[in-house]
């Protein structure tokens, strides 16, 4: 079954751009399987972003309709766990308090936070431990490097054991060795949990290592034109 539906969406992101039919995405038809990782690729500009945000429910569409786990998409954080290029961790929270954090804005778990907190951030520390950041749980952001905060904004996006992760260039700032080795932590943790990932990547290398799916955004005007199914074996 589809996990998620966009159907002919289009997107202007004000007045005067829908009345001169300026579109930052437009005509979308996609649909996600149950588990699926998919990633999106295209040039600066194609309208990756835009997609993202009409997939989080930041934006709603001007045309055309999106639902995910069969409800149309309400606003982020909901069902979602997000992660970008910047890691943007609260400088002045340790990796395990930022970690924490969607914890304590997200329902159900924000009811009961201070009353399960040590066992949370428990929940926090073992996820950062699989990630490879045993040791560093009680350190704040300036003490980490670029790819150690990166690996704790994953952590961060998937605490809530979100439906669906969405990530927005997560390894465009990093070198091609913590890229990498980030990239076999994402699909390890995607093999055991199975949540749905949207990865918006301008790295084909990276689209067809990590996706089950790469659809390929184009500028030109109908733009999401070529679905590719790569047929990697999974695990
Ligand atoms: P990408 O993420 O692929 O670089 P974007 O989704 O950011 O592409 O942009 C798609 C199009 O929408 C571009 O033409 C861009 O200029 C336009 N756009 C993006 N964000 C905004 C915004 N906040 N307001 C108006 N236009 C925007
Ligand atoms: P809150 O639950 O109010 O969001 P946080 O745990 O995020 O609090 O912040 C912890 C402490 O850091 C608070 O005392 C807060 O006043 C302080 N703080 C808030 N914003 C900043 C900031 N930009 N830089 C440094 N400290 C901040």
């Amino acid at each position: 079954p589809a996990f998620a539906k966009f159907e002919d969406v289009w997107l202007a992101y004000d007045e005067d751009a829908l009345a001169a039919g300026n579109f930052a995405v437009e005509a979308i038809d996609l649909d996600v399987k149950q588990g699926e990782f998919i990633a999106i690729v295209g040039p600066s500009g194609c309208g990756k972003s835009t997609f993202m945000k009409l997939a989080t429910g930041l934006k709603k569409p001007s045309r055309g309709a999106i639902r995910v786990d069969g409800q149309p998409v309400t606003g982020p954080l909901k069902i979602s766990g997000m992660a970008f290029q910047a890691p943007s961790l609260l400088p002045w929270r340790t990796t395990v308090d930022n970690v924490l954090l969607p914890l304590e804005i997200v329902e159900p778990y924000r009811a009961n936070f201070k009353a399960k907190r040590s066992e949370y951030a428990e929940r926090a520390r073992k996820l950062l431990q699989k990630v490879g950041l045993a040791g560093y749980e009680d350190k704040y952001p300036w003490e980490l490097s670029g790819g150690m905060q990166q690996r704790a904004s994953i952590c961060r996006a998937l605490i809530h054991e979100p439906k669906m992760l969405l990530l927005d260039e997560p390894f465009g700032a990093l070198d091609a060795f913590t890229r990498e080795e980030l990239w076999c932590i994402l699909r390890d943790l995607w093999t055991e949990q199975r949540f749905n990932v949207i990865l918006v990547t301008h790295d084909l290398r990276e689209s067809v290592f990590l996706a089950d799916t790469v659809y390929v955004m184009s500028k030109r005007p109908g733009r999401f034109v070529v679905r590719r199914e790569i047929g990697l074996p999974r695990p």
